[in-house]
């Protein structure tokens, strides 16, 4: 293991930051910790790069304890490098000598710098100083600087959070390829779920100071523990209603319930991709048909808004997401069939 994370818990003043996280790192993997802002995020990563001082319990990096109640290593003494939002470059120095002074001693410097500049692809600015660079010439820099530490691993903040959506799409791509060709491992901040899923082996939920879940996106996305990780991933519809007969009624039609007793009231997600649609020809035929209030294009994707009416005649708003070439047209009346991959019931 990588990092070992043991009963972390961290306080300012009476306001509790974390609460007895644990969790594990493995080598050569990357990590997201995912969750709204406030949920101690920061605080976590602080605490392990060691700018926070631990109140109590334990971090280990590669199985060396670095941290504890009575023991505080600073942060040049942790094998880690880390980038935050503001990506603090050196502004004396131009992005050659950043680097280079990242890279510091090491037997191998030449070769380093020539490979990092290479991988974050910064040769075209490298005599520039940092306030004549872009948001992601800044990024670029500040990554190489941090991979030219050779850390064991890399804390990464919200590094992504202020820069235009091609160019993150682009710097994300690279910063994977980056990590994984130098064998670190790295800690991923973010609040954004597609955002963990594209870059990370594992994702840490978390929500005010706890982890909610950890486990791989996959596992995330089509197992997720509460309705807060389910939520995470887009919006969703959702419904209240009552287990009766090992199912529950929604405006969308009856849900087969596993290992939930009996009049368990329950909470019912219910994502957008779930629920396809087919154009209708006699609608009254069809208890489960909703009518169409608009049809949103979003190219290979569609967003359709519809109204259906539940047992007792109240109306839904619900939106349905679909392949981009469905767009049918306002008032008219399209059936419903549930995909149950994309469901989820909670005990509420
Ligand atoms: P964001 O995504 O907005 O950066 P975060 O998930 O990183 O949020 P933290 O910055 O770790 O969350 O903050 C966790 C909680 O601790 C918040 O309620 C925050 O207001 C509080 N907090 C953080 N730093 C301090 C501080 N230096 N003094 C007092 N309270 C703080």
């Amino acid at each position: 293991m990588i990092l070992d994370v043991k009963q972390l818990s961290h306080s300012y003043g009476d306001k509790e930051a974390l609460n007895n996280l644990n969790f594990s790192i493995k080598d050569n993997s990357i990590v997201s910790v995912l969750g709204p802002s406030g949920c101690g995020k920061t605080t976590l990563i602080r605490i392990i790069a060691g700018l926070e001082h631990i109140q109590s319990g334990e971090i280990f990096l590669d199985k060396l304890l670095v941290a504890n109640k009575s023991l505080n290593l600073p942060p040049e003494q942790r094998p880690i490098s880390y980038v935050f939002q503001d990506f603090a470059l050196f502004p004396h120095m131009t992005v050659f000598e950043n680097i280079s002074f990242a890279a510091g001693s090491k037997a191998n410097k030449k070769q380093l710098i020539e490979q990092v500049i290479h991988l974050a692809k910064v040769n075209n600015f490298l005599d520039k100083y940092s306030h004549s660079l872009s948001g992601g010439e800044q990024q670029r820099v500040a990554l190489a600087r941090s991979i030219a530490v050779q850390p064991k691993l890399l804390l990464l903040d919200e590094p992504f959070s202020d820069l235009d959506i091609n160019l993150k799409r682009e710097i994300i791509d690279d910063t994977l390829h980056l990590i994984n060709s130098l064998e670190s491992s790295a800690i991923v901040v973010t609040h954004n779920a597609e955002e963990a899923m594209f870059l990370s082996d594992t994702i840490i939920v978390m929500n005010k100071g706890i982890i909610v879940q950890i486990g791989t996106p996959h596992e995330i996305y089509f197992n997720p523990t509460n309705l807060y990780v389910a939520s995470l991933f887009g919006e969703t519809n959702i419904f209240q209603s009552k287990v009766i007969d090992h199912s529950c009624i929604t405006p969308l039609g009856r849900i087969k319930v596993k290992n939930l007793p009996n009049n368990q009231n329950v909470d019912v997600v219910i994502r957008p991709e779930a629920i396809k649609l087919n154009l209708e020809k006699s609608p009254l035929l069809n208890p489960n048909s909703g009518i169409v209030v608009d049809s949103k294009f979003l190219g290979n994707s569609a967003i359709i808004h519809m109204t259906v009416n539940d047992e007792k005649n109240n109306k839904h708003h619900i939106h349905s997401k679909v392949m981009g070439n469905f767009l049918p047209p306002q008032a008219s009346s399209v059936s419903v069939t549930l995909d149950e991959d994309h469901i989820f019931i909670f005990p509420r």
